[in-house]
């Protein structure tokens, strides 16, 4: 049963092929494959997707001064906007459909400061979502 944290459940959806290396593609590629197939655990620390990440250090996101601390702070707000407590399991189509209702705070608080901003704006649901933000 795939393991995910908080802002996987909604960053996740906008993935489309880029990442840190092509050992973290490749698992997490592995993952989202999974997720379609089987029931997902929530947690609120590392996940399926962080071990196959090359900044990750002792359990701590090390990709910059703070990341860990900052990362946990979008989980806790990810599950909050989501409903979901850590420990649930659920199936990944009904995190799915709950995205475009809680879109417009996340990308107001965390995309548009984000490295991966450029890369999540070329998928297009995406974009869709972020028109109505702005609209
Ligand atoms: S821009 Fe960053 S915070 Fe926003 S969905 Fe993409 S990866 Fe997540």
């Amino acid at each position: 049963m795939p393991l995910l944290r908080g802002h996987h459940l909604i960053c996740l959806h906008f993935f489309h092929g880029e990442g840190y290396n092509e050992a973290f593609v490749k698992n997490l590629k592995e993952v989202l494959r999974k997720v379609e197939e089987e029931e997902i655990r929530i947690t609120n620390g590392v996940d399926d997707i962080c071990k196959a990440c090359p900044y990750l250090k002792d359990d701590r996101c090390e990709y910059a001064q703070g990341a860990d601390e900052e990362v946990r702070e979008m989980d806790e707000t990810a599950l909050k906007l989501l409903n979901i407590k850590k420990g649930a399991v659920l199936k990944w189509e009904e995190v799915k459909r709950n995205i475009p209702w809680i879109f417009s705070p996340w990308y107001s608080n965390y995309c548009y400061d984000c490295d991966w901003l450029k890369t999540c704006e070329d998928n297009p649901e995406f974009q869709r979502l972020k028109k109505e933000v702005i609209r």
